[in-house]
């Protein structure tokens, strides 16, 4: 199965939840002790509030001194007369109490103040009120309070309040101190709720002020006082007028006389005890929650959970609000949004990070990996990946990328592999861990055909390793890259990246110009190495190897200049020059007498060429070779895939004579099928198998197998990459006919290979 990435990229997720949660927790702790989030608050409350509008209970009526009252009388501050008449009409209709939310601080006429001292007499059912200490905007201002006739027959309420930049007035005190005694607030009184000192409480404001029973004063005054309107019902009496100026902002409805928030204040203390939680409990809340989320692995959910949250974070107020539980939710809105935010930006960052068909981190994200730089970065690059892909039936990539990745994943189920274009897999690993055996290990995983759609495929892979270096990791990366390719070109399972290669690179580049004149410069030669009969133990053949030596490099490596030549399709003047020098070098070395047969190598690439069967035969009619003293080994087998062309080819020079040998057998392409297909009579076991036959049981099988398999179908069988006695007798003992390598000889000059014939011509190799 492919890895997902949250699952894989543990690491990366772990360190950095903390620093988010950290400046969430701060920034959000900044915004509620300073408030910030204030007029979104009071926003989102008056919203609310419409949600679960309701009436006032209607037994508190307010009586209004507003514009048509003010009119009637002419100017304000009235005369107390007034009041006292107000007095005495709600006192005769049966109000059980009356408060006057209106000053009477110091003397006016003594006619006017008798008057209304009498009229208070006679109601002994007045409050008067009392303002302040009251602060606005920070000012402090003494206490005001009624004349002491007027205190003396009334009770004294305190009207104190704050009100904010809107000039709304979201809470009541309960009780402010006095001149040497407390007082209640009206809300307090008016509601018979009593509270502590200093303590206040949150006006319901979702209570619907028109709803409370009201009528100007300019009809109690006129003795139209409905008959019920106020009998046993609490009166407060205020000015409502823009004239007056005692204008507050009801929220949610707009501009309205302070006596109402007093009303609306006890209206609130007589539905019941607000309770107010602030901001805190909340905020820890989301925090913990927004925490959860932000190290929850459920990738896809997280948003649509934190906009979960958000929803709840608007409504649920209202259900608590609605039972006087009231909470402030902006430090937590916060919270959440910002968290939703880190969340967002996660996401599309891995998004630009992944492979959308893999699921994998990409290599942007690998050149991005902070941790990185201070490990082992290693490639595997599957060289038949864009033949495999085409091959493959259309949306089955992924089931591909799938069991490829469970295979590398063998022996290190939780590494992170990042995924490349193109068959590139990468991942970071210790870098003093010795890679060999479990490199080793992976290749061997890889022979086994993969199963995609029910078909088998065969992958060839290689695997380059950068150890570590100060380099940026793109500049690592391309050099494992370049490793893992070197590694294929070789005939090795693996390479580690050799830093001096940096300068081959572009010298890799410069050989292909300079090849063809080096063939006619006399620079390239061709090497013998002599392959031996295993029965025999003599030598029978050999292998025609082409040497490059540079005046100022030295010897360069076959695989080097033949793999810049083949990848270029730049090889035929190389091997023209080879075949003629190696069938010049079979007629003098016994020509057709003996049975000394010589093998040269050609490229699969070039069965291409038409011309290539009738080259090949001028060449054996020019020196007189036997056209089945000539073996040609096919390497870069890959291009032979089902191509009739190449086969017919094949066929042509069956027919002419000529030998055909399977190269590096088991490393490419090397189905059953292809093994039938290809008119070989001989096949060569690839080096790397043979190498590791004597220590590993599973490789010794595989050669064993290879041996009885190609022998069932005629095919004689040469070991290459024999380096030890061992190897050689094991081999012998499987049956395998011919074994080439160090053990055999190494490639060697045609006058080092003639006196060995000669010298050893009767004796055994071993
Ligand atoms: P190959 O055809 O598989 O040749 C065998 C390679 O294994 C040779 O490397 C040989 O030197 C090396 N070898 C032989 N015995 C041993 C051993 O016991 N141990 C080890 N470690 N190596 C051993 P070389 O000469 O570097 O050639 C590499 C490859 O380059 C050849 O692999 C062949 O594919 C290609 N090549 C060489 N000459 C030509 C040529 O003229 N034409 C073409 N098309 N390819 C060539
Ligand atoms: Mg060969
Ligand atoms: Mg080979």
């Amino acid at each position: 199965m492919c890895n997902s990435v949250h699952v894989r990229d543990r690491k990366n997720a772990e360190t950095r939840p903390w620093r988010s949660l950290l400046w969430i927790a701060i920034a959000g702790l900044i915004f509620g002790v300073l408030g910030l989030g204030q007029i979104l608050e009071d926003v989102l409350r008056a919203t609310r509030n419409s949600l679960h509008s309701h009436h006032a209970s209607g037994d508190i009526v307010v009586v209004e001194i507003d514009n048509i009252a003010l009119q009637k009388v002419g100017r304000w501050p009235w005369p107390r007369r007034y009041h006292a008449q107000l007095t005495d009409e709600l006192t005769r209709a049966g109000a059980k109490q009356i408060f006057f939310d209106v000053h009477f601080y110091g003397a006016t006429e003594p006619a006017e103040d008798l008057a209304l001292a009498e009229a208070l007499t006679r109601s002994g059912r007045v409050t008067l009120a009392v303002r302040g200490p009251s602060r606005t905007g920070g000012e402090v201002t003494t206490n005001e309070w009624p004349l002491p006739v007027f205190e003396s027959n009334a009770q004294l309420g305190s009207i104190n309040w704050f009100y904010n930049y809107q000039n709304a007035v979201w809470s009541l005190p309960y009780k402010v101190p006095g001149k040497g005694q407390d007082l209640p607030s009206f809300a307090s009184l008016l509601s018979a709720s009593p509270g502590a000192v200093n303590d206040s409480f949150r006006v319901d404001y979702s209570l619907d002020p028109h709803s409370i029973p009201r009528i100007s004063a300019a009809n109690v005054i006129a003795g139209e006082l409905p008959a019920d309107l106020v009998r046993g019902k609490d009166v407060i009496i205020g000015t409502t007028s823009d004239v007056t100026g005692d204008m507050y902002f009801v929220p949610g409805v707009g501009q309205m006389g302070g006596v109402f928030v007093h009303a609306l204040g006890a209206e609130t203390l007589k539905s019941g005890k607000p309770v107010d939680f602030g901001w805190l409990p909340i905020f820890f809340l989301s925090l913990a929650f927004g925490a959860w989320l932000l190290w929850s692995r459920t990738d896809r959910h997280q948003l649509r959970l934190a906009g979960a949250a958000v929803g709840v974070l608007l409504l649920g107020p209202a259900l608590l609000e609605s039972r006087l539980i009231f909470v402030d939710i902006t430090p937590a809105l916060f919270v959440l949004l910002v968290t939703a935010g880190v969340l967002l930006r996660r996401r599309f960052r891995k998004r630009g990070l992944i492979d959308q068909v893999s699921g994998l981190p990409n290599l942007t994200a690998l050149k991005s990996h902070r941790e990185g730089k201070d490990q082992a970065l290693i490639v595997a690059r599957v060289l038949n990946y864009a033949e495999i892909v085409a091959s493959l039936p259309a949306n089955s990539e992924r089931q591909l990328l799938e069991q490829i990745v469970t295979r590398l994943s063998v022996g290190a189920p939780n590494r992170v592999h990042y995924h490349g274009d193109g068959g590139i897999f990468a991942w970071f690993d210790e870098p003093s861990k010795p890679f060999g055996q479990h490199l080793d290990a992976l290749y061997a995983l890889f022979r086994t055909p993969i199963r995609v759609s029910s078909m088998a495929i065969d992958l060839s892979i290689s695997f380059g390793v950068e150890i570590g270096s100060s380099r940026s990791l793109a500049n690592r990366l391309g050099s494992a890259l370049l490793a893992a390719e070197e590694a294929a070109h070789d005939g090795l399972r693996w390479k580690y990246y050799d830093p001096d290669s940096l300068q081959d690179a572009s010298w890799r580049l410069s050989i292909l110009s300079q090849l063809d004149e080096a063939i006619d410069r006399g620079e390239v030669w061709v090497a013998y190495q002599p392959k031996v009969d295993l029965k025999t133990r003599r030598i029978v053949g050999a292998e025609a190897l082409a040497r490059w030596t540079h005046p100022e490099k030295g010897p360069i490596a076959a695989a080097e200049f033949v793999g810049a030549a083949e990848q270029h399709d730049r090889i035929g003047k190389l091997t023209a020059f080879v075949l003629d020098q190696a069938i010049a070098a079979a007629c003098d070395l016994g020509g057709n007498s003996g049975n000394f047969n010589m093998s040269v190598n050609l490229s699969g690439r070039l069965l291409g060429d038409r011309k290539l069967v009738g080259r090949i035969a001028i060449l054996l009619d020019r020196y007189g070779l036997k056209p089945e003293r000539l073996t040609l080994e096919l390497t870069e087998t890959a291009a032979l895939a089902g191509s009739g062309e190449a086969l017919d080819m094949l066929a042509q020079l069956r027919e002419l004579g000529v030998a055909i040998s399977i190269d590096d057998y088991g490393t490419g392409l090397s189905t059953l099928e292809y093994l039938k297909k290809v008119p070989a009579g001989e096949i060569k076991i690839d080096q790397s198998f043979v190498k590791g036959m004597v220590e590993n049981r599973s490789e010794r099988l595989m050669v064993g197998s290879t041996i009885a398999l190609a022998h069932s179908l005629g095919r004689q069988v040469v070991a290459e990459g024999v380096e030890s006695r061992e190897a050689l007798e094991l081999l012998a003992e499987m049956e395998c006919d011919f074994a080439q390598g160090f053990i055999t000889g190494r490639p060697m000059s045609l006058d080092s290979l003639r006196r060995r014939l000669f010298s050893e011509q009767r004796s055994k190799v071993a």
